[in-house]
């Protein structure tokens, strides 16, 4: 009997749907029949590319409430949520479409010729997506790879592959070409690891978990392909004591809490001036005790479940009871929940403090000066995004140079938008997506010199 995938909805521990687990010579054929579909797609004219590409992004925005909901019941997400990130899918694709005729090399000075570069597609894109934020994940690759002329395999994570798979479908609706979006839903160490090291594979696109990303990284070297990667995080919620305390207090909640603290960019590391540390925790506590968490499908509810019972248990093995810890509500029974929880007088250097939890868990430790801020801010492995409150605009600059993160945010915990610059410094990750430069990253560029002496 083939492998296959069982998918829980989360709020309920309920089985929803069962998926066939790609295997690798699944992976080969896909891979036979992207690379032709995708030389067809790099031929076609760029405004009839552009074109289908909307047209799949109007598709999106006709089925959203259909993929959110399809969200809810295997992410668990919130619906608010699910319904922002469908329309997420919709943006990534608009904002790609209006870039392909904007696609265009340069003309350099030399001497005896002309000398132009291309842009070239790199062919077939497999992108490798994790369970937490799957559809703008998916499409932070799928949509500036199509839209630079390549084919895309995707491989959405084993606990939510129906967003992906609907997707893929409503792509051929639009008129997008047979096999350019594949979508193979997989155990990452078999159809994952087979996109890493299929030599038909141009180049990867990996969001997950650091220890994953390292494996797919050595993979790639050893066969010189390139891979963008974009991995786990331990953001900084820098509070400084001349702060707007109460709307610093107001936001952090769901700086950390938002998507059940699953978010490669939640802001788990609140580090407030010692001098207004007990007062911001007085402001803060019952902000957290009063977050609504329930039914996802709720529209009142703030936050959902977990999405696993390995990840309940991760959750709960951090939160040991030698620790402090100031605790929202959850529902009791079926489902994976855990409550809003903040973490006072940590170790600094305890793994609650350091380590990425992935669930609804943050840190609250005291600093005491600038200096002190900016080496705690930087005291982990990761380097993804962070947050700063402050009224004093030289220090909102210092310390947004200082603090070594892809993503910074001052008085505000801005989420990820699709027109600006996203990634990793550090174990964070390695390459940029998102952005102006998004659909480079899925090209080589061609040098070709041309003799007017001949
Ligand atoms: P994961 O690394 O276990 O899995 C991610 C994906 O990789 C899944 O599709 C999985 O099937 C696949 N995979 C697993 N092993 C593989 C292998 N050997 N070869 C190829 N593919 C393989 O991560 P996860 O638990 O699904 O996701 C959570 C992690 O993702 C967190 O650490 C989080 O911080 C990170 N994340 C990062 C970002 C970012 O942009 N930096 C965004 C979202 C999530």
């Amino acid at each position: 009997m083939s492998d296959a995938l069982e998918v829980l909805n989360p709020a309920t521990g309920e089985t929803v749907a069962t998926v066939p687990a790609a295997t690798r010579d699944d992976v080969d054929a896909a891979v036979t029949r992207a690379a032709a579909a995708q030389r067809t797609w790099a031929a076609a004219a760029p405004a009839d590319r552009a074109r289908l590409l909307r047209r799949f992004a109007a598709a999106v925005d006709a089925h959203n409430e259909e993929l959110a909901r399809l969200e809810v019941l295997e992410a668990g997400h919130t619906i608010g949520n699910a319904r922002w990130e469908a329309a997420n899918v919709r943006d990534l694709l608009d904002y790609a479409a209006g870039g392909v005729e904007r696609l265009t090399g340069r003309q350099i000075p030399v001497p005896g010729g002309i000398d132009v570069t291309f842009l070239e597609p790199l062919g077939v894109i497999g992108v490798i997506a994790p369970w937490n934020f799957p559809m703008p994940i998916a499409a932070w690759g799928l949509a500036p790879a199509l839209a630079a002329g390549n084919a895309v395999i995707l491989k959405p994570a084993e606990a939510t592959p129906l967003t992906a798979l609907r997707l893929a479908e409503l792509a051929l609706d639009a008129g997008l070409p047979e096999h350019l979006l594949q979508v193979l839903p997989g155990r990452g160490d078999t159809a994952g690891d087979a996109l890493v090291e299929h030599p038909g594979i141009a180049k990867i696109v990996f969001t997950g978990s650091t220890r994953t990303g390292k494996q797919i990284m050595a993979k790639c070297a050893d066969r010189v392909k390139p891979v963008t990667l974009e991995l786990g995080g331990k953001s900084p919620n820098i509070v400084f004591a001349d702060a707007d305390l109460e709307a610093a207090a107001a936001a952090a909640p769901m700086s950390f809490l938002d998507n059940t603290g699953q978010d490669c960019c939640a802001r788990t590391r609140i580090l407030v001036q010692r001098t207004v540390h007990d007062r911001f925790l007085d402001l803060l506590a019952p902000l957290v005790e009063g977050v609504a968490v329930g039914d996802p499908a709720d529209e009142k509810t703030q936050m959902g479940p977990l999405i696993s019972q390995a990840q309940l248990d991760r959750v709960r093995s951090y939160v040991t009871d030698d620790l402090t810890a100031v605790r929202g509500t959850a529902p009791d029974g079926p489902g994976f929940w855990y409550p809003p929880t903040l973490v006072t007088g940590a170790d600094p250097t305890a793994p609650v403090a350091v380590e990425e939890v992935f669930g609804p868990v943050a840190v609250v430790l005291p600093f005491d000066d600038e200096d002190d801020a900016v080496r705690l801010a930087n005291a982990t492995e990761y380097g993804l995004s962070g947050s700063l409150w402050t009224r004093d605009v030289g220090r909102a600059l210092r310390v947004s140079r200082a603090v070594a993160a892809g993503n910074l945010s001052v008085n505000s915990h801005s989420s990820v938008r699709y027109w600006t610059p996203f990634g990793g410094y550090k174990q964070s990750g390695l390459g940029r997506e998102l952005g102006p430069d998004a659909l480079t990253a899925f090209t080589e560029t061609k040098n070709v010199f041309i003799s007017t002496e001949a």
